[in-house]
């Protein structure tokens, strides 16, 4: 499926462009599983509901490239883009942003979705000779130089 009409405008590089059209298609899939969103921004406030969001250092590239500014160090307990319970990095937020749903009848596709969305970003950056490093969010969010280079 081509995807490339709904990736972001301001994703200028091949790489974010990759990058961005394997997230359309993660999109499209969640959408099609219809996970039900209360729109509590629990998932986002990650001390209060107990997980860790982990990104690679690609899509760390990209979030950081187009997110707002925030202040470091960062809080580990939640995300700096989340304000009013709704995502501020919305186009560029990462994978594990797209997937994650709290729907407890989603929780067995999500794994899935994750496993297989994953595995692209992994594949991509095998194929551009790219490191695959994998960290919390807030590796990155401290360290934007671990990102790599867009
Ligand atoms: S980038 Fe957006 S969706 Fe992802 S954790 Fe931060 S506020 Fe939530």
């Amino acid at each position: 499926m081509n995807q490339s009409k709904d990736v972001d405008s301001r994703f200028s590089s091949s790489l974010e462009l990759e990058v961005s059209r394997i997230y359309a298609d993660a999109d499209a899939e969640v959408k099609s599983a219809g996970p039900v969103c209360l729109s509590s921004g629990k998932c986002c406030r990650f001390k209060e509901y107990d997980h860790t969001l982990f990104i690679s250092s690609m899509e760390a590239a990209v979030l950081l490239k187009h997110a707002p500014h925030y202040d470091k160090p960062t809080n580990p307990g939640f995300c700096p883009f989340q304000k009013e319970n709704l995502c501020t990095a919305r186009e560029p937020r990462p994978l594990g942003c797209r997937i994650y749903f709290c729907d407890p009848a989603y929780q067995g596709k999500m794994v899935e979705l994750s496993e297989k969305y994953t595995r692209k970003l992994k594949d991509l950056a095998d194929e551009k000779q790219l490191p695959w490093h994998y960290a919390p969010l807030h590796h990155f969010l401290d360290n934007p130089e671990n990102a790599v280079a867009l």
